[in-house]
């Protein structure tokens, strides 16, 4: 069995981004500008904001907080998406989830540039990454097909189960690796990945158990710990866990320990590669913003 070392991986597209503001900045060339909005002060999203920012400083990006208060209106978060839209200087930004109730997700998400849209969920382009061509892709698939490519793990002509519909990893997900490769790409390059058989599961599949013992490849994105457990899985198949789910440990220094989805001691041992939690997909999906702010970067 050979672990997915999400961490080691996120390191070197970090450095090898790093490589490439360098050599922007040589020509002298405006390196890349990300901007994050975050409405309120939920404590989750402000980690992730923060932990977005410090990675595009560190490998030389521009980044911009724009911090808005949990009772602005949806007219005035909209303003600031228009002004975002307008900015030159921005090639890319989020607007982070989860919003404030009274506040629509789609509404202000269709409302970005989607030439600007590095968290890919703007229709314009699910719909070319759902038409093959390249687009802004979310990050978390992304990074997972980064992860399948550096570890030479091939999807063409396999069975690829993906278990979770979500619009952010399930579906995309999906999408990314059952298209015919863009051409004229290596390969092994991440972009050409794709040629697999793909099954979506969900909350209502049927004989969820008899599919993923079909799989060549198990990609599980659910939020439920150890969903999959051993007899779900045959031997030599490769795992992907997107799951993040807190269960509380006495021992721990927080009180709590993160798990994925799949029961990570007893599927192992019967798996040809496998993502841990922590250090598997959840490194890979920042990477993956900064590497479509570089993209939206480029393609100005
Ligand atoms: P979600 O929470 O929006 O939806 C869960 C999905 O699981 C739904 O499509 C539902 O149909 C399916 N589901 C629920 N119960 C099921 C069951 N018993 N059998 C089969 N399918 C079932 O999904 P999400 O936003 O993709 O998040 C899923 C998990 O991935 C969460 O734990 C989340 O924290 C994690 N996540 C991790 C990263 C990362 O960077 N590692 C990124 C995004 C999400």
């Amino acid at each position: 069995m050979t672990l997915i070392d999400g961490k080691q991986t996120a390191a070197d597209i970090r450095l090898e981004l790093k490589r490439e503001v360098d050599s922007m900045l040589r020509q002298g060339m405006r390196p890349p500008h990300l901007a994050v909005v975050i409405v309120g002060h939920n404590p989750a999203s402000e980690t992730y904001v923060e932990n977005k920012l410090k990675a595009c400083r560190e490998v030389g990006f521009l980044a911009d907080k724009v911090a808005l208060e949990a009772d602005i209106t949806e007219q005035q978060l909209l303003q600031t998406v228009e002004r975002l839209n307008r900015d030159d200087e921005i090639d890319g930004f989020i607007v982070q989830l989860p919003l404030p109730d009274h506040i629509s997700e789609s509404r202000i998400t269709q409302a970005i540039d989607w030439h600007k849209d590095v968290d890919g969920l703007h229709p314009h382009n699910v719909g070319l990454t759902a038409l093959g061509q390249p687009s802004l892709v979310s990050a978390t698939p992304k990074g997972i097909r980064e992860l399948l490519s550096r570890y030479h793990i091939p999807t063409e002509g396999r069975h690829v189960v993906v278990v979770g519909r979500s619009n952010i990893v399930g579906k995309p997900m999906a999408m990314l690796l059952m298209q015919k490769p863009y051409l004229s790409l290596p390969k092994m390059s991440a972009a050409a990945l794709g040629d697999a058989t793909v099954t979506l599961c969900h909350s209502k599949t049927r004989n969820l158990k008899d599919i993923c013992l079909t799989a060549d490849i198990l990609i599980v994105a659910v939020g439920q710990p150890a969903l999959i457990t051993a007899d779900m899985v045959r031997e030599g198949t490769v795992v992907i866990d997107v799951g993040i789910n807190r269960i509380e440990d006495a021992v721990a220094p927080r009180g709590y320990r993160l798990v994925g989805d799949v029961d990570f001691k007893e599927v192992a041992p019967k798996c040809s590669y496998i993502t841990p939690v922590p250090g598997g997909v959840g490194p890979m999906t920042i990477v993956s913003l900064l590497q479509n702010t570089l993209q939206a970067r480029l393609n100005k």
